[in-house]
């Protein structure tokens, strides 16, 4: 059987292990792509640690990979051999429980997580259910295309669904992995963006991805700055803070809306006297494979694209290494 390189995780904390294995044989309804590009995204720790339900060892994590359909199973129609394609968080779901009758398929209650529940990007082969997999347009490369499936589908639904309309003030919290992705996002899509970072050297790049105004947190507290500003319709947090997530509710304006997409592990801590204005707060899950679609479409029309630095699979633990310390600017790319 012809074999393939690939990255796999084989037990609870161990590190990424560069393997050969099987190249993967597509069942009846899934599709094989040969990988031409993966981004590495801080869930991956939650594969490592292996915390996450349905999830068993060995694996080979990976949700954010674009490549080309490669063969194809029983059943499926619309994918062929030689399409670009991509695949994010959403990994697949089962068309008949409750949720997926009501189209809610991020809900399935036998949904499939690409790198989690099957194996995923980070090799040269990966087989995936059709349903997951989104098209690539013309004009977007594999390497823009992998962290738009996960960083780039998250804050652009998230946002796009925030009720935030044109010229509305929205902010965008931490300029990392998902942030960066963020204030481009929020910039194209006619909002008045606000970058909001603690210190000033991020400023200038803020400025260059789009953000109308920034906010040093160092400098003048987050709720503060926004209501300077006339007050937030919209906050995106992209940071996994706590404490700053809570501390920039009071920069929201009378019912506008806190929509976080990064997780911390510390409880909110919110002065319920901030929400009787109306304010809400609310979270967003990435996307299924349509909304993918939507995603790249839109930023291959408006020329968003994730800064991204590429590292051979050889290398998947020093990328990793380095996206844990913030020293990937901005997003860790393996290229098989
Ligand atoms: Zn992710
Ligand atoms: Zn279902």
């Amino acid at each position: 059987m012809a074999k393939m390189k690939a990255v796999q995780v084989s037990k609870a904390n161990g590190a990424f292990e560069l393997v050969e294995r099987d190249i993967p044989t597509p069942p009846a309804n899934w599709v094989r792509i040969k990988v031409e590009a993966c981004g590495m995204c801080h869930s991956d720790a939650m594969v490592r640690a292996g915390v996450l339900p349905g999830m068993t060892f060995p694996r080979i994590p990976g949700h954010e990979l674009a490549g080309r359909v490669d063969a194809v199973g029983a059943g499926v129609n619309s994918w062929r051999e030689g399409d670009r394609v991509g695949v994010g968080w959403h990994g697949g779901n089962c068309f008949e429980c409750e949720a997926c009758r009501r189209g809610d398929y991020l809900a399935c209650e036998k949904g499939r997580i690409t790198g989690v529940t099957h194996d995923g990007g980070y090799a040269e082969y990966v087989i995936v259910p059709k349903e997951s997999v989104a098209r690539i347009p013309d004009g977007l490369d594999a390497a823009s295309a992998g962290p738009l499936l996960c960083a780039g589908i998250t804050t652009y639904n998230a946002l796009r669904h925030s009720g935030a309309r044109a010229g509305d003030l929205v902010a965008v919290m931490g300029i990392g992995g998902l942030g960066h992705l963020g204030v481009q996002f929020a910039a194209k899509m006619g909002f008045r963006t606000v970058a909001i970072s603690s210190g000033s050297d991020k400023e200038a790049f803020a400025r260059e991805l789009g953000a109308h105004e920034y906010i040093d947190t160092a400098k003048t507290p987050a709720a503060e700055g926004l209501q300077k500003l006339g007050g937030a319709h919209v906050v995106l947090a992209t940071a996994p803070h706590s404490a700053s997530i809570a501390a920039a509710v009071g920069g929201l304006r009378a019912r506008g809306k806190l929509v976080l997409v990064a997780a911390p592990h510390e409880p909110l801590t919110i002065n319920p006297f901030q929400l009787l204005s109306g304010r809400t707060i609310a979270g967003w899950p990435s996307g299924s494979s349509i909304d993918s679609e939507d995603t790249m479409r839109f930023s291959a029309l408006t020329g968003v694209a994730p800064r991204i630095e590429k590292f051979p699979l050889e290398k998947a633990e020093d990328a990793y290494a380095r996206m844990l310390s913030n020293k990937v600017r901005f997003r860790a790319v393996l290229v098989p």
